[in-house]
C-alpha cells in the first residue's frame, strides 16, 4: 500500500484484511503521520467532541457480556437501579449542557426495550432535544418499529457496539449473536436514525480481531458517525477482570487505522479513559480520536473528572466541538418546550428491573 491509497480516500467500504493489518504494521510515526492527515482534511484538528453520557437503567441485564458489570450473569456488586423518572434524567442533561457538553447518551442495561419502556424513553428524547442537546441512546436489540418511534421523536444517534471482530465475539457474548446486531444497527439506519457504533480492544483478541472489528466497521454500506474505540476496563467479578494488558500503543495504533478507515467519523476515546494518562490522551488525539465522554461516571466505572479534561483540553489548545443550531432546530426547540412543560407534572417512574 503506498501512502496515495490512504490520502486520496474518501470513505471506502472494501477494505481487506490484510490491507488493514499493513496499516496496523506501519512504522507508528508513519501511521500517526496518516492518521493525522487523513483526520485534517475532514475535521478541525484541534477540536472534540465532547459528549455525556447517563445510566438511566442499571444492572440486572440479561446478557452474558462478559466485560461487562452489568450484566446479571456476574456478581459485581454493582447497585442495580430501576429505569430513571423522565424529570430527574431531563435534571442532568441540563447540568450536562452547563458543563460543556453538546450531546447527552442515554444507556439502559436492557437485553431489548420492553413496548412498556417505549413511553418513557421517547419522553426522554424530547425532553433532551428541547434542551437544545443532540440526544443519543443505547437500549439494546431494536426492532424496526422501534427505531421509527424513536426516529419520530427526533432521536439523534443510537449506540450499538459489535464490540470485537466476528471470529472473536462467540468468546466475549453468547446471549445475542453478532447476526442480531447487524440487524439492530440496520433497523437503526433504515429509520434514519445516526449509527454509533464501535467495540471493546484489550478483552484477549488478537491484532487481527481488532483489525477484523475494524473492518466490519468501515466496510459498512454507510459507516457508523460515531465509533467509540473503548479499552477494556477490567472490574472485578467480571469473566475479564484477570485479563492481560493490552500495550497502550497498540490501542493508540487501533485509534489511527479507525481514523484512516472512516474518515468522515467521529471516533471516540471511549471507555478506559481514566487509566489513560494525559500523554496517551494527547497521543490519541493526534492519532485522530475526537470525541470524548466527559463527566464522572462513563455508566459504571469511573470517568476522569470533567474538570480534568478541560485542564487537559487547555493545555493542548483543543476546543469543545459546538452543535449548529439552526432556526429550524430553535423553533422546534421552543415547540418541545412548551411540550416539557406539559409532560411535567406526569410521573413516569415505575420498576423495569421486573
Ligand atoms: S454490555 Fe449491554 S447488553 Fe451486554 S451485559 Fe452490559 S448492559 Fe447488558
Amino acid at each position: 500500500m503506498n501512502d496515495l491509497t490512504v490520502l486520496s480516500a474518501s470513505p471506502r467500504n472494501d477494505w481487506s484484511r490484510a490491507e488493514i493489518l499493513a496499516l496496523f504494521a506501519l512504522p507508528f510515526n508513519d501511521l500517526l503521520f496518516q492518521a493525522q492527515t487523513v483526520h485534517r482534511q475532514h475535521f478541525n484538528p484541534n477540536e472534540v467532541q465532547v459528549s455525556t453520557l447517563l445510566s438511566i437503567k442499571t444492572g440486572a441485564c440479561p446478557e452474558d457480556c462478559k466485560y461487562c458489570p452489568q450484566s446479571g450473569h456476574y456478581n459485581t456488586e454493582l447497585e442495580k437501579e430501576k429505569l430513571m423518572e423522565v424529570e430527574k434524567v431531563l435534571e442532568e442533561a441540563k447540568l450536562a449542557k452547563e458543563s460543556g457538553a453538546s450531546r447527552f447518551c442515554m444507556g439502559a442495561a436492557w437485553r431489548e426495550p420492553h413496548t412498556r419502556d417505549m413511553p418513557y424513553v421517547l419522553e426522554m428524547v424530547k425532553g433532551v432535544k428541547a434542551l437544545g442537546l443532540e440526544s443519543c441512546m443505547t437500549l439494546g436489540m431494536l426492532t424496526s418499529e422501534q427505531s421509527r418511534q424513536l426516529a419520530d421523536a427526533g432521536l439523534d444517534y443510537y449506540n450499538h457496539n459489535l464490540d470485537t471482530s466476528p471470529e472473536f465475539y462467540g468468546d466475549i457474548i453468547t446471549t445475542r449473536t453478532y447476526e442480531e446486531r447487524l440487524d439492530t444497527l440496520a433497523n437503526v439506519r433504515e429509520a434514519g436514525i445516526k449509527v454509533c457504533c464501535g467495540g471493546i480492544v484489550g478483552m484477549g483478541e488478537t491484532a487481527d480481531d481488532r483489525a477484523g472489528l475494524l473492518q466490519q466497521l468501515a466496510n459498512m454500506e454507510q459507516q457508523p458517525e460515531s465509533v467509540p474505540i473503548n479499552m477494556l476496563v477490567k472490574v472485578a467479578g467480571t469473566p475479564l477482570e484477570e485479563e492481560t494488558e493490552l500495550d497502550p500503543f497498540e490501542f493508540i495504533r487501533t485509534i489511527a487505522v479507525a481514523r484512516i478507515l472512516m474518515p468522515q467519523s467521529h471516533v471516540r476515546l471511549s471507555a478506559g479513559r481514566e487509566e489513560m494518562n494525559e500523554q496517551m490522551q494527547a497521543l490519541a488525539f493526534f492519532a485522530g480520536a475526537n470525541s470524548i465522554f466527559y463527566g464522572e461516571k462513563l455508566l459504571t466505572t469511573p470517568n476522569p473528572a470533567a474538570n480534568k479534561d478541560m485542564q487537559l483540553f487547555d493545555k493542548l489548545g483543543i476546543q469543545p466541538e459546538q452543535v449548529q443550531v439552526t432556526d429550524t432546530d430553535a423553533e422546534q426547540e421552543e415547540q418541545l418546550q412548551e411540550q416539557i412543560r406539559q409532560e411535567e407534572s406526569k410521573q413516569y417512574f415505575y420498576d423495569a428491573t421486573a
